[in-house]
């Protein structure tokens, strides 16, 4: 576990401790924000710039930021993408937004830092008894071997959690298994009931490697989230050059960014983020020169829209 990033986010976060839910229908979708914590994020933690440059973006010296979890329905599925840092905050925010844990199907975790997988147990137990945990392989190897925590989550949720590999359709849906198949050991060598495309009710994972060595951008055909690609939009879409200390290896982490800032701006499909500040959902926006910029979604909860228009205002 990455104990700075955990010792830093507690540090500066407490502007707020309510949690809050925001639903966004769009598209035929809904999309359920949920904050487990507003917080900031320092100057001090961003390297990859002059600190001059950083502190003129920036002079107040800290980054509104956020930690943010999201649900999103589908006509076949709920899925939970990350999880904050805690049960009881997550189940709080679910509660608000109508949604019971055992109606959970998918997990989607962009990476295994605390602040993403802190809501998985209860008790030690799977805090969603009917969800399938989706994680890449390279993440959840990484960390098994480097933090004892995550072989708990890993033993907890032995029997419904699926590595998928980058590009694969998600979630992955298998035919029928024995109890014993039903494990991580050998759940790669079943046979999958694999579906074919990238459709409005599935996502693929996507190599979004350098902040962790398997961190995952996941893509639908609608949306794009962007896990930890950004830790302070105050600067890293202007400069995407800009790290947070987070970052576990910086130019893997640059490249990440800038890929998908452009397949975002390309697509102009929804982004959602999970520090980016509350709700964490807009587009990406290609500016002149090697500049972006993120236009937070300009319509209130629970209002539908059939389609934003990311060139609107
Ligand atoms: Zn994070």
């Amino acid at each position: 576990m990455n104990m700075r990033l955990c010792s830093v986010l507690l540090c500066v976060a407490g502007l707020s401790f309510a949690g809050q839910t925001k639903t966004f229908k769009i598209d035929g979708m809904e999309i359920i924000a949920m904050q487990d914590r507003e917080t900031s994020m320092p100057n001090k933690i961003f390297h990859g710039a002059p600190p001059e440059e950083i502190n003129e973006a920036v002079p107040s010296g800290k980054s509104p930021a956020s930690i943010n979890a999201f649900v999103v329905k589908t006509e076949k599925h709920r899925y939970l993408i990350d999880t904050g840092m805690g049960t009881d905050m997550l189940l709080q925010n679910l509660r608000n937004a109508g949604v019971k844990p055992e109606d959970i199907d998918v997990i989607l975790i962009t990476h295994m830092h605390a602040d993403h997988i802190g809501g998985l147990l209860r008790d030690g137990k799977p805090a969603f008894p009917n969800a399938t945990l989706h994680i890449a392989k390279e993440e959840f190897f990484y960390w098994r071997q480097a933090n004892p925590n995550i072989k708990q989550i890993a033993n907890a949720y032995l029997k419904q959690t699926e590595l998928f590999t980058y590009g694969e359709d998600l979630p992955i849906v298998r035919a029928e298994q024995t109890d014993a198949q039903k494990t991580i050991g050998v759940m790669r060598k079943t046979k999958a009931a694999r579906i074919i495309d990238m459709t409005d009710d599935t996502f693929q994972g996507r190599d979004a490697s350098g902040h962790t060595p398997g961190h995952t951008v996941f893509e639908s055909n609608k949306m794009i989230i962007i896990g930890d690609l950004v830790h302070s939009a105050a600067l890293q879409f202007n400069d995407p050059n800009i790290c947070a200390q987070f970052d576990m290896e910086m130019p893997k982490a640059v490249k990440s960014r800038r890929k998908f800032f452009d397949v975002a701006a390309e697509t102009g499909k929804i982004v959602l983020g999970m520090h980016l500040p509350f709700p964490g959902i807009g587009y990406i926006l290609k500016d002149e020169g090697d500049h972006y910029s993120f236009k937070p979604l300009d319509i209130k909860p629970e209002e539908t829209i059939e389609k934003q228009n990311k060139n609107d205002n």
